[in-house]
Formats: structure tokens, sequence, C-alpha cells
């Protein structure tokens, strides 16, 4: 079964090809090229001038729709993946949020079980967990009661009940035994990733040397530079100082100039090595629904869908009322803004949402860009981003007005 996309702006790694072809054989790319003179295949499927790209790679994101990785049942934890594939994700992390210890190991089995039965489960890389390891200061979301210190036991447990199904952990350095969990974490093929702290720069050298090598949502829940308390007027270094100076260590952003101003998409696209710069949604439910969307949680309260953020309703209490509680952002949405914020072309924003990512998880081999014999991942989208069909493992998932 072989499968011809015709007459597309492919975003290849060397650049963008116009009037271009995807030759897709079973699962895989065998051929790109331009030129009037196609190869044969048994289906054809005309793009219309439409761009494809890497299909969208998203390592931290907590829901979509209705459906929240920590508390949907089987049977919407199915559903979420054919919602990713319409935003043109196709590969992701679930991420879990600071819960009792056992109610996490247990919601990453269920996420595992979800995956592995699912007919499009090979979205699912693994599960990104964050917290409970969490500072208390910083801990934005995360529910204060649920944060714990590392523990020897608790990790180890992680670790072997879980540990084929983890693949990132965000904790804070400043926590006792942060670099030791590192070091764990990395020799079992885990990667450390620093969040949700107010670490000194060198208690974050210390964890990079540990292994850590990523940083959730930098600029979200975290404090940088400070003023020092002997020299007034003095800044102290802070954990954004060690990460942005060291090549080695990626970071991500939320794609939402509310979470992130804009001059500070500019700031890591300036300093960090073009590889090592990378776009997330941290969406929470209500991604991906209509603007005006009312979704309500689990305790009751209610949020609204606005501009790609969740704002709390509080219609009695105006103090309240139209408080940000996450973000609602898609993936397709993400890189659109940011190839808006850093002025870059969006097969250069795109890079941030596809082999970046990939190679952090290391499955750059195998997905994250267009090259010959790497899996058919892809997403058509036009130039808003707007995505009209989607394939994963070379077939088409998803398709509107393509
Ligand atoms: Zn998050």
């Amino acid at each position: 079964m072989s499968l011809l996309l015709k007459n597309g702006r492919i975003f290849t790694e060397s650049g963008v090809l116009k009037g271009g072809y995807l030759l897709i054989e079973r699962e895989r790319i065998v051929s790109i090229g331009t030129g009037s003179r196609l190869p044969r295949a048994d289906e054809v499927i005309d793009l219309k001038g439409n761009i494809a790209s890497p299909g969208f790679i998203d390592i931290h994101t907590h829901g979509i729709a209705d459906i929240d990785f920590m508390g949907s049942s089987a049977e919407d934890l199915h559903r979420s993946f054919e919602k990713y594939l319409q935003f043109g994700v196709t590969r992701l992390l679930p991420t879990t949020l600071s819960n009792p210890f056992d109610t996490i190991l247990e919601q990453v089995k269920l996420l595992r079980r979800v995956g592995d039965e699912s007919p499009h489960g090979a979205m699912m890389h693994g599960v990104h967990v964050e917290g409970p390891w969490l500072a208390w200061r910083c801990r934005g979301g995360h529910p204060e009661e649920f944060l714990l210190v590392p523990r020897k036991e608790d990790v180890e447990l992680l670790i072997g009940e879980v540990g084929d199904t983890v693949k990132t952990v965000t904790f804070s350095p400043e926590l006792k035994n942060a670099a030791w969990m590192c070091e764990t974490l990395s020799v079992h093929g885990i990667v450390p990733v620093i969040g949700h702290t107010e670490a000194t720069y060198e208690q974050t050298m210390e964890v990079i040397r540990a292994g850590a090598r990523h940083v959730t949502h930098l600029f979200d829940a975290d404090i940088g530079f400070r003023e020092s308390d002997t020299e007034a007027l003095t800044m102290e270094p802070g954990m954004e100082t060690a990460v942005l100076i060291n090549d080695g260590v990626s970071v991500e952003l939320i794609g939402c100039p509310i979470h992130v101003p804009t001059p500070l998409f500019r700031l890591v696209d300036k300093v960090k090595p073009h590889d090592r710069k990378i776009l997330v949604s941290d969406s929470l439910i209500g991604a991906g629904m209509p603007e005006g969307s009312v979704i309500t949680f689990r305790d009751g309260r209610q949020a609204e869908v606005k501009q790609g953020v969740l704002r709390m309703i509080y219609r009695d209490n105006p103090d309240l009322d139209g408080n940000i509680t996450g973000s609602a952002i898609t993936m397709n949405m993400a890189v659109k803004r940011l190839s808006e914020y850093i002025d870059a072309p969006l097969e250069e924003a795109s890079r941030w949402a596809t082999i970046n990512p990939a190679i952090l998880l290391g499955i750059e081999q195998e997905t994250g860009s267009l090259r010959v014999g790497k899996r058919a991942d892809i997403a058509v989208f036009d130039d808003s981003v707007h995505v009209v069909m989607t394939l994963l493992d070379g077939e088409p998932v998803y398709r509107n007005s393509l």
C-alpha cells in the first residue's frame, strides 16, 4: 500500500519544497521531491498548496476538550487521541498533576493501558510526571497537601512500577535529595526536568551536573534573578541564568503571551541553540473548545475558554472572576503565535514543536521531521496553521476540508 501526497509545501529538514510531493509506503516516508514527474502510488491526495509539516509533539499537556489526564475514564482517555489529531499532534506525553503518590502511579498505569490498547496508541510516547516533588512557594496549580520531598522508596517505586512509561519528571532542584533523584532517574533513562522552583544558580548547577537537561515552562512558576541579601541593587543569578547559559539544557515555553510575555520568547530564541527550544501547550481541559465554552472542574468550579486561556467564573466575586487558571491553547495555535513573537517563518517556529522535542525524548531517528526513512507522522495545514489533515504512521487519521 503506497500513498502519494502531492502539490504541497513540504517542511523538510533542509528547507521548504514548494510544489512538492511525499511518497509513503506502509508507515514510512520513502521519497520526497518536486517536479511534474510524480512517482506512482496506490492512492494520491492533492494537498492543494497546503503545508505538510512533521506532526506536532506536545511534551506537556494535562488534557484537552472535556478530557483530564488525572481524572477521566479509560473511554475518555481513548477519545483524547482523536482530539489531539485534530490539532496536528502526533506524539504527546500526557502529564500528571501532584496527587497522593499512589494515585499518580495508578493513573500512569491507566494511561499505559490506554496507550497499549488504543488504535492511535502510538501517539502516546509515555507520561510526564509533574510533581509531587515541587517547592511549596512555586507550586502554581499543584495542591500543596500533596507536595513531597524525594524519598528513596517513592522514587524506586516509580521506577519499578512505571519506569517503562514515565519519560520525564519535573521536580524542584532546591529540595533535599534532588541531585540524588536526578542521577537515579537518568540511569533509568528518565529525563529529569527542572521546574516550579526558586532554586539558586548553584542548586541548579548541581542538578544539571546530576543529569537534569530540560526545564518545564520557563518563566512560569519559577523565580530567577533576585536582589542580593547583602549587596543592595546587586542581582543574584538564579535558575534561569544556569539553564540559559548551559547549551545542553533545553527549555520549554507555553505558547501563550499571557503565560509568557512576548519579549521572553525572543530572549530564548536568541540565546538558546536552535535545537534546545521547545514549545508546549500545558493545556488543561477546555483546550481546543470554541471561544466562550464553559467547563466544569471536578470540584464544581467553572471556567471559560478565552483566547487560549482558561479564566475562572465567579459571578458574585469580582476579585476572583476572570482569574487565569491555566492554558487552553492547542499546538497549532501555539506554533502560529510563536512565528509572530519571534518574527520567524512557520517552518522555523514548527521546529520548536517537532524535531526539538523529538531530540529531547531521543525519538528523532523515528519521527519529528520529514525525511526519507522516518515514520510518516504529518500535519497538513494552511498559512493560519488551521489543520486540514493529520497522518499517523502514514495513515490519514484526521481529515477536514481536504
Ligand atoms: Zn503542567
